[in-house]
C-alpha cells in the first residue's frame, strides 16, 4: 500500500490533515491483509481505522456493531462525505432489505453496518460469501466479555467469521482498557496473530473536577452558568426522582433540560434523545440508564450529582464528554450522604462474600480518587495501569491545589464521641453532641453529661460534616446497614485515637466566583471571534433543521471554531480547515463563506 493513498483519502474525503496515534499503522496493517486489535479511548478516532482501509481495498467493509440506534447516524454521516454506506438491521422493511442486499452483491457499497445477530444468520453469511469483502470490523469488541457490563452472547460466535472467510482481515476495536477483557477478545475472536495497538487511555481534553460538597445544586448552577451557557451536557443522578427534580429545576432556570430514565415511556425517551442530538445546547438529566451508544461528539460537560459506583464507571460516564477532542468538563459533587449510602449498599447486597469484597474495593478506590489531594489524572490512569510522569495541569487539584490541615485532633474528637455514645447514633446526633447542642434526645439519653459533650465548638456543623465524610471515606468509621446509618469505629480507628497516626484533611473549597472560569473552552475565542462563531453555529442549526440531521453531522464545533478564527475568504482557505472535505465544500462551502464575508463587512462599516 502507498501511505500517500491513505493520506489522500484522509484529506479529500474527511478533511483532516494528519493521522493520529496509531491510525496510519492500523490502516496499513489492514490494507496489507493482516488482523488488528485496537484499544483506544472514546474519541480517539477508531472509525477511520477501518473506514479508510475499506475504501482502499476492493470490496465492502462489514462493520459489526451492537448499537442499532447508532448505525443510522453513522451511515448518515458517511453519506455526507460521499462514502457509500448502508446498514442492515431488524428495523427495516423487506424492500429496504432487498435494496441493501442488491447493492452488496453488485459491489456498490464501501461499508455495511450489521448487528451481530443478523450477521450470524445463515442467510447473511451466505450473501457475504457471494460478495467481495474488504474486511470485517468488530466494533465494541469488549461485548464478548462475560465479565463486562455490555456482554452480548452473539459476540462470542463471531469467530465464525474467521472460519468462513479466512482470507479477509479483521479488526476488533474497543475503548475498554483492562487486561482481562483484552485477553478475552483475543481468545474468543481467535485473534492470536493480530497486530495489537494499545493507546493511552488518557483524555487530555477533559478537565476533572471533584467537589466535596454541600449545596451541590448551587455549585452546579454556578458551574453551568459560568462555563456552559450554550452547551450540551449530561447530568447524572442516582434516582429517578432526583432526575425529575433536577430537570425541572434547570428548566425553571431557563435551560432546556430533559429527564431520561427507565421509568419514562419509550416514546418520551426517544424524543428526548432526539432533541439532545438534533438541537444545540440541550442538557440531559439522567440515571445511568442513559449513555451506552450516545455518540454525540460535542457534549461539553458531564456532571455527577451522585457518586458513580467505581472508577471504571466514572471514567466511562465522564468519557462521554468531549469526543470531538475539544475542551470539556467532568464535574462532580459528592457529600457525606453519598459515601454513607454507597458504603451501605456494598455491605447490604446479598451477593456472595467475594463479590462484596470486589464491590467494596472498587468503592474504596473511587473514594480515594475523590479525597485525593494530588493530580486526579495521574491517579485515574494509574488505576488503569498507566503511568503519567508529571501532574497534568488540567484537573482541579493541579489548577487549584487543595489546602490540607492536620485533622488528627478533630478526628480523635469524633471517634471518641462516637465511642462514648455507645456506637448507636448517626452523624447528625454526633455533631449535636460535639457542638454541645442540648436537644431533646441528647437530654433524654443523658448524653449532655458525657465528657465529649461540647468539645467540638471549634468547628461549625458544616465543617464537622466534611470531617465525618473524610473519616468514613477513609474507612475509620463505618455506618451500619441495619441501624439507619449508626456509626461504628473500625480497627483502623485505634491507632488514630491513640495518637500513633496523624491524619491530614482537605479543607473545603469555596465555590467558584464569577470570572473565575478555569476551562480553556470556546470562550477562549476573542470576543469578536466568538460572535462569528455564534453566527456560524446558527447557520449550521438552520441547515441541520432543513435536512433533519444533527448539526454535528454537517460540521463539528472544531471546524466552526477554526472558521471563526481564520475567516476563510475562498474555497481554498476553506479546504485548509479541519473537517472540510471535498463533498462538504461543495455542499456547504458557499453558505459558510457568505456568513464570514457578511460578518467581516459588518466589522468594517464604521458605526454612525
Ligand atoms: P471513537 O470511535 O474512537 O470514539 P471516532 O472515530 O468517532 O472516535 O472519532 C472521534 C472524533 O475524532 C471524530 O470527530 C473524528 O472525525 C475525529 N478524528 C478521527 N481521526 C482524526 C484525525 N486523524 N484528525 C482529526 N480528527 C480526527
Ligand atoms: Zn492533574
Amino acid at each position: 500500500m502507498r501511505v500517500q493513498d491513505a493520506l489522500d483519502i484522509l484529506k479529500s474525503t474527511f478533511g483532516y490533515r494528519e493521522f493520529r496515534h496509531h491510525q496510519a499503522e492500523i490502516v496499513e496493517t489492514l490494507v496489507n491483509g493482516r488482523d488488528a486489535l485496537v484499544l483506544m479511548p472514546t474519541g480517539g478516532g477508531k472509525s477511520l481505522c477501518y473506514q479508510i482501509p475499506a475504501m482502499l481495498r476492493d470490496g465492502v467493509g462489514i462493520v459489526v456493531s451492537p448499537l442499532i440506534a447508532l448505525m443510522q447516524d453513522q451511515v448518515e454521516a458517511l453519506g455526507q462525505l460521499d462514502i457509500r454506506a448502508a446498514f442492515a438491521n431488524s428495523s427495516m422493511d423487506v424492500r429496504a432489505q432487498r435494496q441493501v442486499e442488491n447493492a452488496l452483491l453488485a459491489g456498490d457499497l464501501d461499508l455495511l453496518y450489521i448487528a451481530p445477530e443478523r450477521l450470524l444468520k445463515e442467510h447473511t453469511l451466505n450473501l457475504l460469501s457471494r460478495s467481495q469483502l474488504a474486511l470485517f470490523a468488530i466494533d465494541e469488541a469488549h461485548c464478548v466479555s462475560q465479565w463486562g457490563h455490555d456482554f452480548r452472547r452473539e459476540y462470542q460466535q463471531l469467530s465464525v467469521l474467521h472460519q468462513r472467510f479466512p482470507g479477509i482481515p479483521r479488526i476488533a476495536l474497543t475503548a475498554t482498557a483492562d487486561a482481562r477483557t483484552r485477553k478475552e477478545i483475543v481468545t474468543q475472536l481467535d485473534l492470536r496473530d493480530a497486530a495489537v495497538f494499545v493507546n493511552s487511555f488518557d483524555r487530555p481534553n477533559i478537565l476533572y473536577t471533584i467537589n466535596e460538597g454541600q449545596n451541590a445544586r448551587d455549585r452546579l448552577w454556578r458551574f453551568i452558568e459560568l462555563e456552559h451557557v450554550n452547551d450540551a451536557g449530561i447530568i447524572y443522578c442516582l434516582s429517578r426522582k432526583k432526575v425529575q427534580a433536577v430537570a425541572a429545576w434547570l428548566s425553571a432556570k431557563g435551560r432546556t433540560a430533559l429527564p431520561y430514565h427507565a421509568g419514562l415511556s419509550d416514546e418520551t425517551r426517544r424524543l428526548h434523545l432526539q432533541r439532545f442530538l438534533y438541537e444545540d445546547g440541550v442538557i440531559i438529566v439522567a440515571t445511568i440508564a442513559f449513555g451506552m451508544g450516545i455518540d454525540k461528539p460535542d457534549v461539553r460537560f458531564v456532571a455527577h450529582l451522585n457518586l458513580p459506583k467505581s472508577i471504571e464507571a466514572y471514567y466511562q460516564e465522564t468519557g462521554r464528554a468531549g469526543r470531538d477532542g475539544q475542551p470539556a468538563n467532568a464535574w462532580m459533587a459528592y457529600g457525606l450522604q453519598d459515601v454513607i449510602l454507597l458504603r451501605q449498599m456494598s455491605q447490604e447486597s446479598d451477593a456472595d462474600e467475594q463479590h462484596k469484597r470486589v464491590t467494596w474495593s472498587k468503592l474504596e478506590a473511587l473514594l480515594g480518587l475523590c479525597e485525593q489531594t494530588s493530580c486526579r489524572r495521574q491517579a485515574l490512569l494509574s488505576y488503569f495501569g498507566e503511568q503519567l510522569d508529571a501532574p497534568c495541569g488540567n484537573c482541579d487539584n493541579c489548577l487549584d491545589p487543595p489546602e490540607t490541615w492536620d485533622g488528627t485532633e478533630a478526628a480523635q474528637k469524633v471517634l471518641s464521641c462516637v465511642y462514648r455514645a455507645g456506637q448507636r447514633f448517626g452523624v447528625n446526633y454526633i455533631i449535636d453532641l460535639l457542638t454541645g447542642k442540648p436537644d431533646e434526645r441528647i437530654l433524654r439519653n443523658r448524653h449532655d453529661g458525657l465528657s465529649t459533650f461540647g468539645i467540638g465548638t471549634g468547628h461549625t456543623a458544616a465543617e464537622w460534616r466534611s470531617i465525618f465524610r473524610q473519616l468514613v471515606a477513609q474507612g475509620y468509621l463505618v455506618s451500619d446497614m441495619v441501624g439507619h446509618g449508626t456509626l461504628r469505629l473500625t480497627e483502623k480507628a485505634r491507632p488514630l485515637l491513640r495518637g500513633e497516626h496523624a491524619m491530614q484533611m482537605r479543607r473545603q473549597r469555596k465555590p467558584l466566583k464569577t470570572k473565575e472560569s478555569k476551562t480553556v473552552s470556546f470562550a477562549a475565542l476573542s470576543g469578536v471571534d466568538s460572535q462569528l462563531f455564534e453566527k456560524l453555529r446558527a447557520h449550521r442549526s438552520q441547515l441541520a433543521h432543513q435536512r433533519a440531521i444533527p448539526p454535528y453531522i454537517i460540521f463539528h464545533d472544531k471546524t466552526l471554531h477554526e472558521m471563526a478564527q481564520q475567516r476563510p475568504r475562498n474555497e481554498n482557505d476553506l479546504r485548509a480547515i479541519t473537517g472540510v472535505g471535498e463533498k462538504k465544500l461543495i455542499e456547504y462551502g458557499a453558505g459558510f463563506l457568505h456568513i464570514v464575508e457578511e460578518f467581516v463587512t459588518s466589522l468594517n462599516v464604521p458605526e454612525s
